[in-house]
């Protein structure tokens, strides 16, 4: 056993192997894996091998087609047989819907690069003889999906990896990881220490465990999963080729061919955690955990309406294993936060469909600094603190029950909530809030009306939410808009260096005193990396304010790129709340609760003063996403509740209304404003996305500037751009393509009705050639093509008079 390694990666399932893998593809070699039995030892050996790629985020559908690309790749390098079954798959509809879903999916897929087809009852009943379509109203066939076989693809990674030079001891158990006091890690293993650079954590079931060695508490639970098996059935043996694999959403199963019979599995409704309070060090290899029938009897019961030849068939197996489950059920990819060159790859549900992209992207990570593209889906860092393990418990359980439920857009489902709330979440509540949740936090989405529910009805069209939001808009652009946004992250960054240490981080100009400015962070690659805004309140203090949900995944950037000697930096995104308050009227309402000058001359656009503001101390700054004249105000925590007060006092005067996110949304469509995860990504550069006036390129230092000057240099083949869409009851929502005859010439990145405007709209990336062209685009939506054009300017305002006013 090797004493010094560049990278160890504890654990040897599916995951682990892969890592390894890509490590050695990307040309590092000095990588050694650990596994404490033999490989596929933790739930790897007895998954059902099936794989597919839709998945709901575009981001872990991309690295699902990666994956099951990557298995003929496997089989050629390592000279390994994979039991690669391309069956195809069906994801069945039987509810209107479901259909009405599984259509709208249907239409993004060309996006994402899948090709998947919409077939009826008649084609499905050709390719699955043994289903009984009653109630079936069609299904999406995607002819990429398939089956293998676990053990092979696993053993099939590892042979590659150590053909390319990785080495794997098998029975060597990592007891301790410890820093060594050189910057790297002391493995402490059962044989022995091996110095590593860099550790993946690839440990599965024991994941937690292996966290846990650095002190990280990563957010994940196994689950107990049962599925059966068949003898062989006539109308099987009958058949020349094999059935497509099935996924009944409406019944909660799936099924596909084994040999001549089926493997049923089935999501049941009663999830159970398995070892929630941790995984046994002598549990794996060989034993299952007892089969639990019971549980599975209404969704067995289903199942056999469904293939009634099921009834007749002998079971010849039932297996139950545990795998694991995040509070998203996506994977933690990624550097631990806080824990410098300690990587994630764990929490992965679908190790076959999913390993391999894991694998891909974590590598890129370790040997390049980056993945190549967003994944912000699987991040590690895209939980707070707020995910202890009652929550994750909560949530794990919650998502296995609800795994094939539609998932509808505007829908928040209740466990694990409410865990954080705001100061005035009481205020909200009892005025009718409609809460979302964000970050573990509470937000206010909009404000039932007198006499209407507190509650927006599931949909995938317009909600009964719409009249309400309707009524929040217009009052913001007519007369002025309270908005709660202590969800907001705000960072202070102080000190001697602090300066040169945002000079480096932040690839926009810096705001004098008394000034805000929109300044994008780039990654080394040129991406974007933040669209963060940035506070300067003294020569040596600055806020940094962004999306709230980032805020461990910007911390984790500034540990490693802003902190240093002379910087200061501390996360106070829960130590201030604020409210926001945007419309014609906005100035007036300020102007009554603070005794201070807040006229134009004194407190112009794009500034910021400290000020009191009702009883409080503040800081107002003069902006908002809306485009309307507008004010953040951010108080200590403690004071929210009598500022908000305050401010709803003396907004009676002026006609003030409580809003909530969506008419933000709404708001800031209709000026063509883009948010994080939507239009701005790492997936994008500053060219694509409109922000190169934001970039200064002329100053030397800040990271990604080299690449950012190159794409400058370089027109961009996309670019974000805003339709107006015929769209009946039903807006874009993200992801849909921008077609123009047959031709996919972009795609949306988000929707919304514009109320003030009367319009729905969208933003998207649009292929620079067709830029201008005005006529004959579409845009399907839930699955209905809708005609849209492109906006030459904002909506609302196209001169910015309103928010300078
Ligand atoms: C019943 C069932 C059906 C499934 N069906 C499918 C399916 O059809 N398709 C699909 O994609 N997925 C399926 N899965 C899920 C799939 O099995 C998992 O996603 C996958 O196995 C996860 O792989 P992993 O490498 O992350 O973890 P594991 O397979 O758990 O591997 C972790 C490894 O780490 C080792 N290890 C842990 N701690 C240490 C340590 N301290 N030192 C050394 N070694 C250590 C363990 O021994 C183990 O071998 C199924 C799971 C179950 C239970």
């Amino acid at each position: 056993m090797k004493t010094h390694a560049r990278v160890v990666v504890v654990g040897g399932g599916v995951v682990g192997c892969s890592v390894l893998y890509h490590l050695t593809k990307l040309g590092w070699s000095d990588v050694v894996l650990c596994e404490r039995k033999e490989l596929t030892a933790g739930s790897s050996w007895h998954a059902a091998g099936g794989f597919h790629a839709l998945n709901s985020d575009p981001g872990v559908s991309r690295l699902q087609s990666y994956t099951i690309a990557l298995y003929r790749e496997i089989e050629r390098v390592s000279g390994q047989d994979v039991g690669l079954h391309f069956t195809g798959g069906l994801n069945i509809a039987a509810t209107p819907q479901r259909w009405a879903l599984l259509r709208a999916e249907h239409a993004r897929h060309r996006v994402l690069g899948l090709k998947t087809e919409l077939v009826g009852p008649a084609e499905i009943r050709r390719m699955c003889p043994l289903m009984d379509t009653s109630g079936v109203l069609g299904a999406v066939h995607d002819p990429n999906e398939g089956h293998l076989d676990p053990a092979g693809a696993t053993h099939a990674y590892a042979k590659a990896a150590c053909l390319q030079g990785a080495e794997i001891y098998r029975h060597v158990r990592v007891l301790e990881i410890s820093p060594s006091g050189r910057g790297t890690w002391r493995v402490v293993t059962d044989r022995g220490s091996i110095e590593a650079e860099h550790v993946v954590n690839a440990a599965g079931l024991w994941a937690r465990e292996v966290g846990a060695m650095v002190g990280a508490q990563l957010p994940l639970v196994p689950m107990e999963h049962h599925y059966l098996l068949t003898e062989d059935l006539p109308q099987l043996k009958a058949l020349a080729g094999e059935i497509p694999l099935v996924l009944d959403l409406d019944a909660e199963i799936y099924l596909r061919q084994e040999r001549k019979g089926v493997l049923l599995g089935v999501y049941e409704k009663e999830a159970t955690p398995w070892a929630a309070a941790g995984t046994p060090w002598d549990y794996g290899e060989t034993e299952l955990l007892p089969p639990q029938l019971d549980r599975l009897t209404d969704a067995l019961e289903k199942g056999f309406q469904r293939f009634p030849s099921l009834h007749a068939a002998g079971i010849r197996r039932v297996v139950n294993g545990p795998f694991t489950f995040t509070p998203d059920g996506n994977p933690l990819v990624g550097p631990v936060p806080g824990v410098p060159n300690y990587w994630a790859a764990c929490g992965v549900m679908a190790g076959f469909a999913q390993g391999g992209g894991v694998g891909l992207a974590l590598a890129q990570w370790i040997t390049q600094g980056e993945p190549e593209s967003e994944i912000l889906a699987m991040d590690v860092a895209r939980f707070g603190e707020y995910a202890t393990r009652a929550y994750t418990l909560a949530r794990a359980r919650e998502f296995y029950a609800r795994r094939f439920q539609i998932a509808y857009p505007n829908e928040f489902w209740p466990a694990g909530r409410p865990a954080k709330t705001s100061a005035i979440h009481a205020q909200l509540r009892t005025s009718g809030a409609v809460f979302g949740v964000s970050y573990g936090s509470e937000t206010p989405l909009y404000f039932a009306r007198a006499g209407e529910p507190a509650a927006e009805q599931p949909s995938l069209a317009r909600s009964n939410a719409f009249d309400a939001v309707r009524e929040e808009c217009l009052a913001a652009r007519s007369t002025v808009g309270v908005l709660d946004i202590s969800s907001f992250a705000k960072y202070e960054v102080s000190g001697p260096n602090a300066h040169e240490g945002l000079e480096r981080v932040l690839a926009g100009r810096l705001p004098e005193v008394g000034q805000v400015r929109l300044t994008p962070m780039l990654s080394h690659s040129g991406r974007l990396m933040g669209d963060l805004t940035t506070l300067r309140l003294s020569e040596q203090r600055w806020w940094i304010c962004g999306s709230g949900y980032l805020q461990r995944w910007h911390l984790r950037w500034f540990a490693e790129h802003l902190c240093g000697a002379g910087v200061g930096l501390r996360n106070i995104s829960e130590e201030y709340g604020g409210v926001a308050l945007f419309g014609p009227r906005a100035r007036a309402l300020l102007a009554r609760v603070t005794r201070e000058d807040v006229a134009n001359a004194q407190l112009p656009f794009l500034q910021v003063r400290s000020l009191e503001v009702g009883l409080a101390s503040a800081i107002v700054a003069r902006l908002s996403v809306t485009g309307e004249l507008g004010y953040e105000i951010y108080v200590p925590t403690a004071y929210l509740p009598a500022l908000y007060e305050t401010v709803l006092a003396a907004g009676v005067e002026f006609d003030a209304r409580k809003v909530g996110l969506y008419a933000l949304n709404s708001l800031r469509l209709e000026k063509s404003f883009g948010i994080w995860s939507r239009e701005y990504s790492r997936d994008y550069t500053p060219g694509m996305a409109g922000l190169a006036r934001f970039i200064d390129y002329g100053r030397e230092g800040f990271i990604g500037r080299a690449a950012a000057l190159r794409e400058r240099d370089a027109p961009a083949s996309r670019r974000l751009v805003t339709l107006a869409i015929d769209a009946l009851d039903a807006d874009a929502s993200g992801y849909e393509p921008i077609l123009l005859g047959d031709r996919m010439v972009g795609f949306v990145t988000s929707g919304g009705f514009g109320h003030c405007a009367r319009t729905s709209i969208a933003m998207g990336y649009l292929d620079t050639a067709v830029s201008e062209q005005s006529d004959g685009l579409v845009v399907p939506i839930l699955g209905e093509g809708r005609r849209a054009r492109v906006l030459g300017a904002p909506l609302i305002d196209p001169k910015g008079e309103r928010m300078r006013g």
